[in-house]
């Protein structure tokens, strides 16, 4: 579903991504993991192409991202073809990013409505689904400022479904949550995971990789310096800086 071919990503002279090569299957789960700097955030903008690459090609669900190839060439796509690809392509960051003077119900509906055009009554009767799945349908006709952190970031997660995306990608979405919160975020994840939606997360909740991730990922330095089965990689890191990282996360 996700397949980054030699990916690297420069700031001026900052090269924050070195060839990054990485494949995640239809329906798997990747946990991306490092510490701060290495490139964690930099590499899910370019999957959605809010960063423009330096080398390298990205595709998801076998379509180049970004670009349009010509006669061997790569050329940067228009704007709206790039938001267009966009579209399928879920995200969810630390901050929730709710639209404040929305009711959690108009906040799940507002993109369907204004980018696809749907009628309202179908995409009401969606959203109202999706709120229900995220353990919210009490919670319809409240304002962000009226929920907790845990309850805005499931309607965070449940206005990117609304798109229908393809594929997910998640941003430390529990870093900001006080610590009882943190839970209720990852079940729902979960179920997402088990619905079988093509996931890539960034976090450091180490039990949601080990329980759920198909992958896991260590980067530093904007290289990946260690990938494989979570499991395998937790209870035995092959690398000295995989070490000395989940030493201080574990
Ligand atoms: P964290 O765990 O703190 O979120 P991260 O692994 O997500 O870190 P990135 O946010 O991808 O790291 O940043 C990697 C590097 O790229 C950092 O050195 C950062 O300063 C730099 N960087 C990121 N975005 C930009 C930008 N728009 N312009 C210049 N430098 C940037
Ligand atoms: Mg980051």
């Amino acid at each position: 579903m996700v397949l980054a071919e030699q990916v690297s990503k420069s700031f001026g002279s900052n090269e924050v991504l070195k060839s990054i090569s990485l494949e995640v299957k239809r329906g798997e789960v990747m946990c991306l993991v490092g510490p701060s700097g290495s490139g964690k955030s930099t590499f899910l903008r370019c999957i959605n192409h809010l960063e423009v690459l330096s080398a390298g090609r990205l595709s998801v669900d076998g379509e180049l991202i970004g670009y349009r190839e010509a006669n061997g060439k790569l050329y940067e796509m228009a704007p709206k073809e790039a938001a267009r690809q966009r579209r399928d392509i879920g995200m969810v960051f630390q901050r929730f990013n709710l639209f404040p003077h929305m009711t959690a119900l108009q906040n799940v509906m507002e993109a369907p409505i204004r980018v696809k055009g749907l009628p309202k009554a179908q995409v009401e009767q969606t959203a109202r689904a999706l709120l229900a799945r995220v353990g919210l349908a009490e919670r319809a006709e409240y304002y962000p400022a009226h929920l907790s952190g845990g309850q805005q970031q499931r309607v965070a997660i449940a206005r990117a479904l609304a798109m229908e995306p393809k594929l997910m990608l998640f941003d430390e979405p529990t870093s900001a949550l006080d610590p009882e919160l943190v839970g209720e975020v990852l079940d729902v994840m979960k179920g997402l995971a088990k619905s079988g939606m093509t996931m890539i997360v960034v976090t450091h909740e180490m039990g949601f990789a080990k329980e759920v991730a198909d992958s896991l990922v260590f980067m530093d330095g904007g290289v990946v310096v260690e990938a494989g089965d979570p499991d395998e990689i937790l209870t035995n890191p092959q690398h000295r800086r995989t070490q000395a990282f989940l030493s201080k996360v574990l």
